[in-house]
């Protein structure tokens, strides 16, 4: 037991640091009310720090990991929109890190590859579509957009995978206030700036619908194909949930593909109460599903659901003869055939320990906590003299305070900004901030379900004190 390779894997030292790690984390779960969200250091203290710091063993090492991490169990978390995990779902992360099963073949990973296609349906049935639909899960919202447009550009413009798609000059239309990895995709696609067509928004921070014939003609008489729309649902900055029945009659009128990017709120398919934000999400031939966003699954862990689940197998038209010997046929268990990647997380084993523990009634009580806690939190800002950017949708919310309104725009902008800053070093609290219709705004996604009255209470009072009352 001397070699070095001895002692990382001997079973007798894994047994007795695991212990240690549980106890860790079960300190860092029973939260103190006094401990920050944050504690805030800049990059080049935090790297200072790092490099002159010597930890005694693996246990005070990860004992400093946590300290210098934010914390998304702090119930004062309330800034971006990953969720903290469900410990049940962290615990299976550990057994298939360590069993570390690549996916990229069925035999590479047998239960997860099993497991996985019972999350998909399972997602698929709860999200409206037939038993036709299918897909697999991704590593993360902006890749599952990306493989979605790359099905739909194998669809719409057959033969580009081998060809290319310059002659075609396609595009796809999509809200202004769609995520920036949409741009990306279609930049990466090679479609240049004329392949991304944007569309306003309204008041709300929706896509304006009325928008989208003028803008088809206009594309069509300029030479270009535009052969896809991307529904929002929800928007990331508002929480703006496109109104995606519109969406699916004008893609169908105009045999153009229907992507939902529901990286954020195509979860809300879970909860009886509020899966009307999401009414005609089964009408689109590909939906994004973040389950690290308001599925409270270890990031990152993303379905991508296709209403014909055969479309996904013209997405990559490639050969892998180490891998799989046939080529052309959909073999549902060898999923690297239709995802980016090739060695993938066992995803699947995370989510469905939490719906083998819990069922999928504890996604809906997520959901239904969380959307309250923001309404809630709306109505005490009001009250508080806070400006909403619109009122939330689910449990992202934005807004500003101009103290006794006497400032000018461009003042409450900095205000935000400064506030902003303030709270980040302060660590009590962990908010975000944004811009939209060109303004600055506070941002809160209440991605905690058990942050209290008392802590929005606290918080609404920490920034009228920064803003000077
Ligand atoms: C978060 C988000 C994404 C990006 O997803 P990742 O999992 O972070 O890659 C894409 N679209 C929307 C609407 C999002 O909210």
């Amino acid at each position: 037991m001397n070699s070095l390779l001895n002692q990382a894997f001997d079973p007798a030292q894994f047994k007795a640091a695991g212990y240690g790690v549980i106890d860790l984390l079960t300190a860092y779960l029973t939260q103190q009310p006094e401990r920050k969200v944050i504690e805030w250091k800049t990059p080049d203290e935090m790297a200072a720090f790092f490099e002159n710091h010597s930890s005694s063993g693996p246990l005070q090492f990860l004992e400093t990991v946590i300290q210098h991490s934010i914390q998304l169990h702090h119930p004062r978390y309330l800034g971006h929109q990953v969720s903290p995990s469900v410990p049940i779902a962290a615990l299976a992360g550990l057994v298939s890190d360590l069993l570390n099963n690549g996916m990229g073949v069925y035999e590479m990973g047998a239960a997860a590859t099993v497991l996985e296609r019972y999350v998909i349906k399972t997602t698929a049935g709860v999200m409206g579509f037939t038993p036709a639909a299918d897909g697999f899960l991704t590593s993360g919202g902006s890749l599952a957009n990306l493989t979605a447009l790359l099905a739909a550009r194998a669809k719409k413009i057959p033969g580009s995978w081998q060809e290319g798609n310059m002659a075609t000059r396609p595009a796809l239309m999509v809200s202004e206030e769609a995520h920036y990895c949409v741009e990306r995709a279609v930049k990466i696609m090679g479609w240049g700036q004329n392949g991304i067509i944007k569309v306003p928004s309204n008041e709300n921070f929706q896509m304006d619908t009325r928008h989208l014939p003028p803008l088809l003609q206009k594309a069509k008489q300029e030479g270009t194909t535009v052969i896809a729309v991307v529904g929002s649902a929800c928007s990331t900055a508002a929480g703006a949930f496109d109104d995606l029945e519109v969406i699916a009659d004008f893609c169908r009128e105009n045999d153009l593909w229907f992507h939902v990017d529901g990286a954020h709120g195509a979860a809300c398919s879970f909860s009886n109460t509020y899966k009307n934000l999401v009414k005609g999400l089964n009408r689109a031939d590909s939906v994004t599903m973040d389950f690290h966003k308001m599925l409270i699954t270890p990031a990152v862990t993303t379905a991508l659901v296709f209403r014909e689940g055969s479309d996904a197998y013209g997405t990559f038209s490639q050969r892998a003869h180490y891998l799989w010997s046939q080529d052309q046929e959909e073999e549902w268990y060898n999923i690297a055939k239709r995802s980016f990647e090739c060695t993938k997380l066992m995803m699947s084993v995370k989510v469905a320990s939490i719906m083998q523990s819990y069922g999928l009634s504890l996604f809906e009580e997520y959901i239904d906590t969380v959307i309250l806690n923001t309404a809630l939190f709306a109505e005490l800002l009001t009250e508080k003299g806070f400006e909403l950017a619109c009122w939330p949708s689910c449990n992202i919310i934005c807004f500003r305070y101009n103290p006794k309104r006497a400032l000018q725009e461009g003042q409450v902008n900095q205000l935000m900004e400064n506030i902003r800053q303030q709270l980040l070093e302060d660590g009590t609290f962990y908010i975000v901030k944004t811009s939209l219709h060109q303004k600055t705004w506070l941002r809160c996604t209440l991605t905690n379900p058990f942050t209290q009255r008392q802590d929005m209470e606290q918080l609404a009072n920490r920034i009228i004190e920064c803003a000077g009352g």
